[in-house]
């Protein structure tokens, strides 16, 4: 492989001629949810696409297999998304598994002992829906309801710029209680940005706080897949080779190198030319896959900056039920989350027992202990929670940790995510880390997949259908400040 720099690309009329008579080779590496986005969407426009994915299934960290110790079928973990995830309901929409996704409008927050408080939307119009189901909430006090409506309100208008600063100081320096804090802003915001608050940017922050309480009711509804995750994204690959496409799995790309008229690519011992590459590949991935020319170094740099934090999943099979709730929030303890699998899979009418997944964020604290201890302490915690669980009898269970499950979304992490165009003219980027202004998120991750489409068709031809999906309206009120 030569050291040199790439050679410049042809006038983008020059390149649009080229492509003007036959479809243009397209190879993706990585099909997880990015990969896969930006696949659909080019194979739906006539482009031939190649999909190099190195496992033996789709999806990423987005899928689910067969579990060797329990022979259960488990994903990776659970994962959930918000009505505001316009580009990935999009997608489901494309591959026509949206009816696969269930929704729900509420939230139950759970105390150790048992006492619930509900999150639901109210007739009121947005930003006030919540307002009602917060002052009966009682998870919290009347200071602490103060404090969370005065930094609502200071979310409001539009989120605040990243100054450097975490998210934890701008609660302190709106006078957050330590409870609400605990109960409500942590509580939140671990689960959806996986890190501490003291390492969360303010941006990313109040993006979440608006789009799910804010915005509109709409914007944060939870849908959770009723079928395992390989079900819901691996028909991917059948859409993309309907369409002329190749899926190729246990392929890795071991590296590739931009050229004036194409892109080699090296996978596997084969070299193969194509007409652009996409790479959906996680940073760390791409840095050992990028031409080792002097151009690449800003790019690589950029990559070295990235930090990840842990998840944690603890899956526990019980002798039968233990609770009624499809899904909890669970305050005060190390386990964040409870999904009652076996009814959002719809299995708890024909199996006597039931089958539950608890779900740690950011997991620092456990995800160096070892997994007989970790279900030990989700054990005992979950039946603080649930005193159906005391009698009880655990049939099996297993721990997943993802020791790099997402990229921090650092303060100033903005400064160093790179855009979907590269200075390789037939070279994007796409992936959860990639700057899409979201967190690492499967809409992220999709997202970027449509942006990193978008460029590629822009490039070869004169006219690009648009495939990034706009943001869901803001509603009532907050339409003011749209
Ligand atoms: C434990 C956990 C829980 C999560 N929970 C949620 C949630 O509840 N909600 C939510 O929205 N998001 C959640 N996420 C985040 C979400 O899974 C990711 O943001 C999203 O799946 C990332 O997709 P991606 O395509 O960018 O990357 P990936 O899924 O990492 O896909 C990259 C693909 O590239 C492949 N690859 C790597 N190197 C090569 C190579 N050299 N050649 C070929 N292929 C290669 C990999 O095998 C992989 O399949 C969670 C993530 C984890 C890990």
């Amino acid at each position: 492989m030569s050291n040199e720099p790439s050679p410049p690309a042809p006038a983008l009329e020059s390149r649009r001629k080229i492509f003007a008579d036959s479809p243009a080779k397209v190879a993706i590496i990585g099909g997880g949810l990015a990969g896969l986005a930006a696949g659909t969407a080019l194979a739906e426009s006539g482009f031939q696409v190649t999909i190099f994915e190195r496992r033996p299934y789709l999806g990423g960290r987005a899928s689910s297999y067969q579990h060797p110790g329990t022979g259960e079928i488990v994903d990776n973990c659970q994962h959930v998304l918000l009505g505001c995830c316009t580009n990935l309901v999009r997608f489901y929409e494309r591959l026509g598994v949206q009816d696969k996704i269930r929704w729900y409008d509420q939230l139950t927050f759970l105390e150790p002992g048992g006492r619930a408080s509900i999150l639901k939307p109210s007739r009121l119009p947005a930003p006030f829906h919540m307002a009602p189901a917060f002052l009966r909430a009682a998870c919290l006090n009347l200071a602490d309801k103060l404090a969370i409506a005065f930094a609502m309100m200071m979310l409001i208008p539009k989120s605040p710029r990243d100054k450097g600063k975490s998210f934890l100081s701008w609660l302190r320096e709106h006078h957050q209680t330590e409870r609400a804090i605990e109960r409500f802003w942590k509580t939140v915001l671990v689960s959806a940005l996986n890190e501490d608050l003291d390492r969360v940017s303010v941006p990313y922050a109040a993006q979440v706080i608006r789009e799910s309480f804010l915005k509109s009711a709409a914007a944060g509804r939870i849908g959770v897949p009723s079928v395992p995750l390989t079900e819901l994204y691996g028909v991917a690959g059948e859409y993309i080779q309907a369409r002329c496409g190749e899926v190729r799995v246990r392929a890795s790309v071991d590296s590739f190198q931009p050229q004036a008229d194409g892109v080699r690519l090296f996978a596997g011992g084969s070299e193969m030319i194509f007409d652009f590459v996409v790479s959906a590949v996680p940073f760390d991935a791409l840095s050992k896959i990028l031409p080792q020319t002097s151009d690449a170094e800003p790019l690589r740099n950029a990559l070295a900056r990235f930090e990840t934090s842990p998840i944690t999943g603890i899956h526990l099979w019980f002798d039968r039920p233990i609770t009624d709730l499809d899904h909890a929030v669970l305050l005060d303890r190390t386990i964040q989350w409870m999904f009652h699998k076996s009814k959002l899979l719809g299995k708890s009418a024909d199996t006597p027992g039931s089958y539950i997944e608890l779900v740690v964020s950011a997991s620092k604290s456990v995800i160096n202990k070892s997994r007989a201890e970790i279900t030990d302490i989700a054990v005992r915690e979950l039946r603080e929670f649930f005193p159906q669980a005391n009698n009880a009898t655990l049939v099996k269970s297993t721990v997943i940790k993802e020791v790099h499950a997402t990229y921090s979304p650092l303060p100033g992490a903005d400064g160093y995510r790179p855009s979907p165009q590269t200075i390789w003219p037939r070279v994007f980027l796409a992936g959860d880390w990639t700057a899409t202004g979201w967190p690492a998120t499967m809409e992220g991750a999709v997202r970027s997949g449509y942006a990193a489409a978008q460029c590629v068709t822009l490039a070869s031809r004169p006219e690009a259908p648009k495939f990034v999906v706009d943001d869901l309206p803001s509603s009532g009120l907050m339409k003011l400040f749209e």
